[in-house]
C-alpha cells in the first residue's frame, strides 16, 4: 500500500520507521522538522514538501501530532488532508485528541466521502520503537479491517473499540490510569526516601510488591538517573488528562483521582516543566522537600 505519514516525532517517528522497516508499504513523510523526516527518509521513506504531496496517491493518510488543535490544523486548515484528500482514501489519526474533534474531523472526512479511524497508541517511545504498542481504533469495522495490513506493520497489538471515536475515550481513560498511578508512585517515592531508606532498595521492594506499576517502573528509574529529558512531554500529559476531565464533565462523572494528578501536573508546569518527561511531577516534591 501507499501510506502517507504526518508527524514523525518522538511517537510518529519510530511508527513510521518500523513501517519502512517491518513491511513492503511505500511510505510519504511530511513534518515541520527536517531532521524528524530525515530519520525516516534514511531508512527508505520519500520525504513531501507539503501536506499535498503525502495525500497524493496514498490509500492511507496518518497523522501522529501533539495537540487536537494542531490535528484540526493539517487536516481541516488551508492545502490540508481534507483539502487535498480523495473519495476512497483513508484517514487515520494516531494522535492523542479531543474526541469532539475526531467527530467534527470525521464528519467533515465523511461529507467528501473518505473514511477516518482514529487509532491513538499507548506503550511510549520504548514500546514504539519496539513495535509493541496498543493501537486502540475508532470507526467502521470494514474501514478497519481493510487498515489493517498498515496499522500491523507497526504493532501486532491492534484492537478495534467500536465506532469513530472509542478509540479515543479508551487512550484517555488508558493515560489518566497511568498519570495517577504516575503521581502516587511519587508520592510514595518521596515519603519512603524523607523517611530515610535507601531508594534503592525501597524501588526494589515495590518493584515486585503490590504498589508496582509501569508508572512507578518509569518515574523511579527517573527519579534514580536524575534525567527528566521528555520521551512524553508534561505538556502532552496535561493535555490527555484535560481532555479525560473534559470528557467526565459531560457525562457527570466524578473523577477525584484524576483531577488532583491535573493539579499537580499544574504545578509542575508551573515549574517550567512543560517541556520535560512527564514523570518531572517528581520534581514538585523534591522542590517542597527541599531535596
Ligand atoms: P512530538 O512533539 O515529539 O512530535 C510531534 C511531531 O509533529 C513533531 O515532529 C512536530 O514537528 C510535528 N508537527 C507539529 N505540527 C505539525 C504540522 N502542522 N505539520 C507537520 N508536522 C507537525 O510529540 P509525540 O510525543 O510524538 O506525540 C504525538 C502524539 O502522540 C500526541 O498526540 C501525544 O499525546 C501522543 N502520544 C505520545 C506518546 C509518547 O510517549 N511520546 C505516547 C502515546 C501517545
Amino acid at each position: 500500500m501507499k501510506v502517507g505519514f504526518i508527524g514523525v516525532g518522538n511517537m510518529g517517528g519510530p511508527m513510521c520507521r518500523n513501517i519502512v522497516k517491518r513491511s513492503n508499504h511505500q511510505v510519504t513523510v511530511f513534518d515541520l522538522n527536517a531532521a524528524a523526516v530525515k530519520t525516516c527518509t534514511d531508512l527508505g521513506a520519500t520525504a513531501a514538501k507539503s501536506i499535498a504531496e503525502v495525500t497524493k496517491g496514498a490509500d492511507v493518510v496518518m497523522t501522529s501530532l501533539p495537540m487536537p488543535k494542531d490535528v484540526e490544523a493539517v487536516t481541516l486548515g488551508d492545502n490540508g488532508i481534507l483539502a487535498t484528500i480523495n473519495k476512497g482514501q483513508t484517514y487515520i489519526d494516531l494522535s492523542t485528541n479531543a474526541p469532539s474533534m475526531v467527530k467534527k474531523i470525521g464528519a467533515a472526512m465523511a461529507a467528501k466521502g473518505i473514511a477516518m479511524l482514529d487509532a491513538p497508541v499507548s506503550g511510549g517511545t520504548v514500546g514504539a520503537e519496539a513495535a509493541t504498542i496498543a493501537i486502540m481504533v475508532g470507526g467502521d469495522k470494514k474501514v478497519f479491517d481493510d487498515a489493517l495490513p498498515v496499522l500491523q506493520s507497526f504493532s501486532a497489538n491492534v484492537i478495534h473499540m467500536g465506532e469513530l471515536g472509542t478509540g479515543t475515550v479508551a487512550k484517555l481513560v488508558n493515560n489518566m490510569l497511568a498519570f495517577c498511578n504516575a503521581a502516587a508512585a511519587a508520592e510514595g517515592l518521596m515519603l519512603g526516601v524523607t523517611a530515610g531508606l535507601d531508594p534503592k532498595k525501597l524501588i526494589q521492594v515495590v518493584s515486585s510488591s503490590s504498589g508496582n506499576s509501569n508508572a512507578f517502573k518509569s518515574l523511579s528509574e527517573r527519579s534514580l538517573s536524575g534525567d527528566f529529558k521528555a520521551s512524553f512531554a508534561l505538556d502532552l500529559a496535561y493535555k490527555d488528562l484535560h481532555l479525560a476531565l473534559e470528557l467526565g464533565d459531560e457525562l457527570g462523572v466524578p473523577l477525584p483521582q484524576g483531577s488532583s494528578t491535573h493539579n499537580l501536573q499544574r504545578l509542575a508546569r508551573g515549574m517550567k516543566l512543560g517541556s520535560s518527561d512527564s514523570s518531572s511531577i517528581l520534581r514538585v516534591y523534591e522542590t517542597a522537600l527541599g531535596r
